[in-house]
């Protein structure tokens, strides 16, 4: 068996950018958990100790329902692989999420209905909201940094790319849900940034694949859908599917569009979200 300090490693749960996520047992006390393995390899750094640390304080400061809770970490721990192979690494033992992440449910389901987007956007708001209280932002929100618990309520999850910054520069998060202002390295304030993603992931969860190859403005649909004729854009995608014209709601491709506008200022803040008509629609009762 491989293990990891006092952690028996059972199954790989998933990879990431910089980490395998395996499934692990507590030898002290049984407890199974989600352990984000980091390995220390000839391109660790100070830096990419600092952004791990990062990650950890960040998630240390982080107790919702909705968001992933870490349970432990450790910056100088081992690994042994049951080969007797050994590495330095860093780990942050993680609550299990049970079902997964998002990514493989848009993969293998059909699409997500409306109703149920907007049960599950719901829980993203709460916890984005709480987030926003203590001055954090994700900057890295897509499907594969979503998970779900065993009763399919959302977790939160990956904060290496969080900040606490009113203003950033840095680049973050993954393109095809990164923002526009993101992509073309201005100064930019992360809270619209994060709403920018949130409205790709709303048009993932229903279109089975994001709206544009690139949230920059050379993308033609881009273009088209934060200039006045953001009907075309519509228009476009919902012949996609073989479905029909019927497949974004009329409120629902409001709410979308305004989420994705190319200025950071006219997008909605939460409270706006909370206030547009498509999220006081009715949502399913518990799944
Ligand atoms: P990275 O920072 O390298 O992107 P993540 O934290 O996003 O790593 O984890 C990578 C993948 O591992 C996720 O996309 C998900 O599939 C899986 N995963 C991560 N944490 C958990 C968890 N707590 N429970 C179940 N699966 C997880
Ligand atoms: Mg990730
Ligand atoms: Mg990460």
């Amino acid at each position: 068996m491989a293990t990891c300090e006092n952690y028996t490693i059972l199954r790989k749960l998933g990879t990431g950018g910089f980490a395998d996520v395996f499934l692990a047992r507590n030898d002290n006390d049984q407890s199974i958990c989600a352990l984000k393995v980091i390995v220390k390899n000839s391109g660790f750094n100070e830096e990419f100790e600092a952004y791990i640390q990062k990650e950890i304080d960040t998630m240390k400061d982080l107790h919702h329902n909705y968001i992933l809770n870490l349970v432990d970490s450790n910056m100088n721990a081992v690994y042994k692989r049951n080969t007797g192979a050994a590495y330095d690494v860093c780990f942050m033992a993680l609550e299990l999420a049970h079902e997964g992440d998002l990514f493989d449910y848009i993969l293998q389901t059909n699409p997500f209905s409306e109703e149920l987007v907007r049960y599950y956007l719901h829980q993203m708001v709460e916890a984005f909201d709480y987030m926003n209280q203590k001055g954090i932002t994700h900057r890295d929100l897509k499907p594969e940094n979503l998970l779900f618990d065993s009763e399919f309520n959302i977790k939160v999850s990956d904060f290496g790319w969080a900040s606490r910054q009113a203003r950033n520069t840095s680049n973050a998060g993954t393109l095809n849900y990164m923002a526009p202002e993101i992509k073309m390295q201005e100064t930019y304030s992360p809270y619209p940034a994060d709403i920018f993603s949130l409205g790709i992931l709303l048009f993932t969860m229903v279109a089975k694949h994001p709206p544009f190859s690139m949230p920059d403005t050379q993308d033609k649909y881009y273009k088209v859908l934060v200039s006045n004729r953001s009907d075309l854009f519509w228009k476009y995608h919902t012949k996609r599917k073989p479905s029909g014209l019927d497949y974004f709601s009329e409120s629902f491709r409001d709410l979308i569009t305004q989420m994705l506008q190319l200025d950071p200022v006219t997008r909605p803040s939460l409270a706006e979200i909370k206030s547009h008509e498509w999220f006081n629609l009715p949502i399913p009762s518990k799944q």
